[in-house]
């Protein structure tokens, strides 16, 4: 069975597990890093992204996550997730994994939206999708690998560069599962390629 890890450091770890196990694969919560050498693909949640990159460097994850990437699993981040995965982040010096080649900005949609409800249009995947926003980033730029998969109101808020997918949304905590499927399935496709490789 294709087999989906958690990282498991902080954030809506518990909500992503019961999406992947919903969608069809085993769901892994990811605590130590040798645990990744047991996964096919990963999802970053969302959480705190300066909490959690401090939790990265304690438990010695961050050269691992990267090589992860770097060998071709997929990864997908989810909000704060999407923030470790860029490249820029507006305002900071320090990026955090750098994997994807786009420029985010944090808690971009201001204080009066902190937390909102958007349906979206999201290539690949499909309409109306029911996209829970909570003091969510967006993305301001982005290279030229890089796809966008969904905008809301101008902003990108979903994109993907080859084995990397992001959202700056929370696809775990409703019942469409649609977006968390397509991540799955990105998993079983690389499963393919990197055997036939
Ligand atoms: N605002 C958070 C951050 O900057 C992300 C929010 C979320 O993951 N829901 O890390």
């Amino acid at each position: 069975m294709t087999k989906v890890g958690v990282l498991g450091l902080q954030g809506a770890v518990r909500e992503h597990v019961q999406s992947i196990e919903a969608s069809g694969a085993e769901a892994l919560i990811i605590k130590r890093k040798e645990q990744l050498d047991e996964i096919d693909g990963l999802v970053l949640p969302g959480g705190e992204s300066t909490t959690m990159r401090r939790l990265i460097d304690k438990y010695d994850f961050f050269d691992a996550l990267i090589n992860f990437g770097k060998s071709g699993k997929p990864i997908f981040g989810t909000c704060a997730g999407l923030i470790l995965l860029a490249k820029e982040i507006v305002g900071q010096d320090h990026a955090h994994l750098q994997l994807m080649d786009m420029k985010v900005e944090r808690n971009a949609f201001g204080r009066q939206k902190d937390s909102f409800e958007a349906a979206l249009n999201i290539k690949g995947i499909g309409a109306d999708f029911d996209a829970v926003f909570i003091r969510a980033p967006y993305v301001v730029e982005v290279g030229d690998d890089v796809e966008v998969l969904a905008s809301y109101k101008g902003n990108i808020v979903a994109a993907r560069q080859g084995h990397y997918l992001c959202s700056a949304f929370h696809p775990e905590l409703t019942d469409d599962l649609r977006m968390v499927h397509y991540f799955v399935e990105m998993v079983e496709q690389s499963i393919k390629q990197l055997a036939s490789s």
